[in-house]
This record gives structure tokens, C-alpha cells and sequence, in this order.
């Protein structure tokens, strides 16, 4: 059966005070029965002593007669209050009996009793049955007294009413408990479950695609805050998911529209005669046009890396050896700006990715020689550890400003802009090199002082 949290946690704390109340009402209920039974039998006692006592007062022994109005008295009294008695003087004649004197009287109590009595206790088992007690004056007997009562013990109509009055204040008692525990658990319900069905109007808001809502409830519950945190985490890297998305597509228009309108602009012009559609002209045309397919390569690439099922093509390669070779690539380039190249150390071959791999070292590379000026040095230091190997590429360049640091390996991310459009990057190299060095379960640091160069290390586990 479904029902709200609140409902059932509400309903959950009313049954266990329930069950609670019952407990305890049924336990104090049979504890104060039987300390009134005892109670009761004890009275019983002392009532009988007390009227075989005040037989005794009413004999004279002078003249040895009964003061039968007295005893008259006694027994009408002790009648009332459920004892059936007859006097015998000590030659057995009877002085008074309660039967002879008002039979119907006797009969009414002993209906009346044994109908009470049968119909509260019906398996006390009681019934009348009488007693003789032996009447004395100053230690000679004088008598005795047959009382018939209801055994063994029995109850009053103060007694009962007592009792009644004992149970119904019980049972009021259970009620505003149980009133209060339904009121309060309501309470502690709608506490406990206010902030769960906050966390659901968030998660529907969340898939609505409003990524900035935050649930602010805490409830004191580790469990239940530890959900509102999880839930406002989902949120804020699903807001920084929908901006990157968003900064990704404006960026790659922006990156594609620079090179397309120069592109245009350059062959109108030359289809309207204004320009002469000259070699270098036309040279100049196909760099932007290899510029615009080394972005959307690059883009290609990084979609690929960035999509989780990646499959590296692993081989044992030795990375002083891809160094040398990317060199040989970058030979036009480096001899251009006449770079001082060294690669220094050596370390053990490794299980790596040789084409992604090779791609780490020419983006490092090639970043090291457009940002370093002609003449100069740029270093490849290579050690290693027991469980992993060290790549250092270490030029006397520009360097980056300690604040740009932190976003050099975001996409499209430019440390200085307006010198790096003439440097032709894209800023998608180095988000492309950590991509595949994150691949391959390693890591790179870059440490760099504006003005005289940088050096990114990466750490390759074996
Ligand atoms: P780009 O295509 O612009 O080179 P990258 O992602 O490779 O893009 O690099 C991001 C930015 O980091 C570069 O624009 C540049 O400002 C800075 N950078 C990278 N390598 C170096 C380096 N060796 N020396 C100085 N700056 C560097």
C-alpha cells in the first residue's frame, strides 16, 4: 500500500505510543486490582473482628442478658454492608438473626452481591458460604456469631464505584496520550519529511532543467542533509555542465568566425576584382582554412577523449625515443627559430598509447616553441621513480602569469589573447594532453614565472 512519508511516519509514531499506553495501562490496571483485592480481604477481616467485637460490648455479664436493640443494630449495619449474621448466646439459643428478622433483606443482599460480583469477576468463582467466630468478654466466651458473607472477598458498591472511577480516569488518561503522541508524531513527521519533499520538488525542478535551484533545509539528519548536499551538488555541477556547454558553443563559434570572415571577406574582395587573386593571397586563404580544419580536428579529438569509453591502444614504448622522433617532426618549425633543443635523463620503456601519446608531446612541444622567443632553449628532462616516470618540457619562454594559471588546460583558454592569435593556437592543446594523460591515469603540473619560461611536468604511472 502506498502512502505519504508524513502519513506513515505519523501513523508509525501513533501505534508505537499505542501499543506503548496499552502496556502500561493494562500493567497499572492489573496491579491496582490485585493490591485492592488484598486491600479488600483485609478490610473484610478487620469489619468482621469489629462486629464480633461490638457483639461482645453487648453483653452484660452481671445479669447475663444481651442489649438486643444494640445487637439489632449491629446486624441491621453489618447487613448493609453484605453480612448476613446470627448471634448465639453460649447455650447456642439464638439472640438475633438476620433472617428471621428481615428475610427479604437477606435474600435482596445476597442477589445483589452474587450478580455484581459474578458479573465484574465471573471466574473469582465466589459464592456465600458462612463462618462461626466465637464472641468473648475479657477471655470467657460468651457466644458466637454465624456471618455469611460473600468469599472470599467482595466489593462494595463504593468499591466498585471506586474502581469505575479508577478505570475511566485510565482510560482518559490513554486517550490525551495517545491525542498528544498522534499530534506530536504528526509534528516530528511533517519535520522530518518537509525536507525529503523539498529535495523532490528540487530533483523535479532539476530535470526540468533549472540547474540553479538549492534546497537551503537542513534537517539534523546526517542521512537526509547528506542527501540535500548530494542533490545541491547534482545541481551545481549540472549548472557548470548546461555553462561549459554553453561557453563550448559560443567559443567555437567565435574561434570558427574570425578565420571564415577573413576567409570571405579576402575572396569577395578578389571576386569583385578589388583584390588580384595573387599566390600569396591565395597561400594565406588555405592557412586559415587549414586553421579552421586543425580546430575542428582538434575539436574531434577532444569530443572522442572526453566521451568515457575511450579505448587506449596500449604498447610498450620508450618516450625518449617518441621525443626525438616528434624533434624530427618539428625540425621546419624549431630550425626557423634557430631553438636550442636538449633531451636530458632517460627512463624505462611503458604501457602507453604511442599515437595519443605522441600527440602529449608534440602539443608540449610545439606550445614550448610558439612561446618561446628565437634562440631559444627548450628541454626535455626525463626520470622515473619505482612506480612511475617523469616528463619535464622546460623552456626559457614568455612564461604564463601565475593568475592564468589555474585555466590554461580549460578549452579555448588563451593566456594572452591578442598574442596568441598571431601565435595561431586554438586553446584546445593542452585541454587535449591532459584529456589523454588523465586517459592513461597520470598527471601534469605546470609551474611557470612570466618572463622566463615554464615547465610542465607529467607523471605517467608505470
Ligand atoms: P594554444 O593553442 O593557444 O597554444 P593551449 O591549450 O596549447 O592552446 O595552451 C593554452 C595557453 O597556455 C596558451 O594560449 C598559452 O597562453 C599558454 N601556454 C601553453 N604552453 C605555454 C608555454 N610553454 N609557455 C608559455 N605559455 C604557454
Amino acid at each position: 500500500m502506498r502512502g505519504s512519508l508524513r502519513s506513515r511516519l505519523t501513523l508509525s509514531i501513533a501505534t508505537v505510543a499505542f501499543v506503548i499506553i496499552a502496556i502500561v495501562i493494562s500493567l497499572s490496571n492489573y496491579f491496582i486490582n490485585q493490591n485492592f483485592q488484598s486491600y479488600i480481604t483485609k478490610q473484610q477481616e478487620a469489619t468482621i473482628n469489629e462486629i464480633v467485637y461490638t457483639l461482645g460490648q453487648q453483653y452484660n455479664p452481671e445479669n447475663q442478658t444481651w442489649d438486643v436493640e444494640y445487637v439489632h443494630t449491629i446486624g441491621m449495619y453489618a447487613l448493609y454492608d453484605g453480612y448476613i449474621i446470627k448471634v448465639f448466646n453460649d447455650e447456642n439459643q439464638t439472640v438475633w438473626d438476620a433472617e428471621i428478622w428481615d428475610m427479604s433483606a437477606c435474600v435482596q443482599v445476597k442477589e445483589d452481591i452474587t450478580h455484581q460480583m459474578l458479573s465484574r469477576f465471573p471466574e473469582s468463582n465466589g459464592k456465600f458460604s458462612d463462618t462461626d467466630f466465637s464472641i468473648e468478654l475479657t477471655g470467657n466466651t460468651i457466644g458466637r456469631v454465624n456471618v455469611t458473607y460473600f468469599g472470599p472477598y467482595f466489593y462494595s458498591e463504593n468499591d466498585f464505584d471506586f474502581l469505575s472511577k479508577l478505570s475511566s480516569l485510565l482510560f482518559l488518561i490513554a486517550l490525551i496520550s495517545l491525542l498528544v503522541s498522534i499530534l506530536l508524531g504528526s509534528q516530528i513527521a511533517k519535520r522530518m519529511s518537509k525536507p525529503i519533499l523539498d529535495t523532490i520538488s528540487a530533483t523535479g525542478q532539476i530535470s526540468k532543467g533549472d540547474y540553479k535551484i538549492r534546497i537551503q533545509d537542513r534537517s539534523n539528519l546526517s542521512e537526509i542533509d547528506n542527501l540535500i548536499e548530494s542533490v545541491n551538488q547534482l545541481a551545481s555541477s549540472l549548472d557548470k555542465q548546461e555553462q561549459l556547454k554553453r561557453q563550448l558553443t559560443s567559443d567555437v563559434a567565435h574561434e570558427l568566425r574570425t578565420p571564415l570572415t577573413t576567409l570571405r571577406i579576402t575572396l569577395e574582395a578578389m571576386m569583385d576584382g578589388i583584390l588580384e587573386p595573387s599566390l600569396e593571397r591565395l597561400k594565406s586563404s588555405f592557412d586559415e582554412v587549414i586553421r579552421i580544419t586543425n580546430i575542428v580536428k582538434d575539436l574531434e579529438s577532444l569530443a572522442i577523449l572526453e566521451d568515457g569509453n575511450l579505448k587506449l591502444e596500449l604498447s610498450q614504448v620508450s618516450l625518449v625515443d617518441f621525443s626525438q622522433q616528434v624533434i624530427k617532426k618539428l625540425e621546419h618549425q624549431i630550425e626557423e627559430k634557430e631553438m636550442n633543443i636538449s633531451i636530458v635523463g632517460t627512463c624505462s620503456m611503458i604501457m602507453v598509447d604511442a599515437f595519443r601519446m605522441t600527440q602529449v608531446i608534440i602539443n608540449l612541444m610545439s606550445n614550448a616553441i610558439k612561446y618561446t622567443q628565437p634562440k631559444g632553449m627548450i628541454r626535455i628532462e626525463f626520470s622515473e621513480s619505482e612506480d612511475e616516470v617523469m616528463m619535464k618540457f622546460i623552456d626559457n619562454g614568455s612564461g604564463i602569469p601565475k593568475d592564468e594559471l589555474p585555466y590554461i588546460f580549460e578549452r579555448f583558454y588563451r593566456a594572452d589573447k591578442s598574442r596568441n592569435r598571431l601565435t595561431g593556437g586554438s586553446g584546445i592543446g593542452l585541454t587535449i594532453v591532459k584529456s589523454i594523460i588523465n586517459a592513461h591515469g597520470g598527471s601534469i603540473h605546470v609551474q611557470s614565472e612570466p618572463g622566463h619560461g615554464s615547465e610542465f611536468t607529467v607523471r605517467l604511472p608505470k
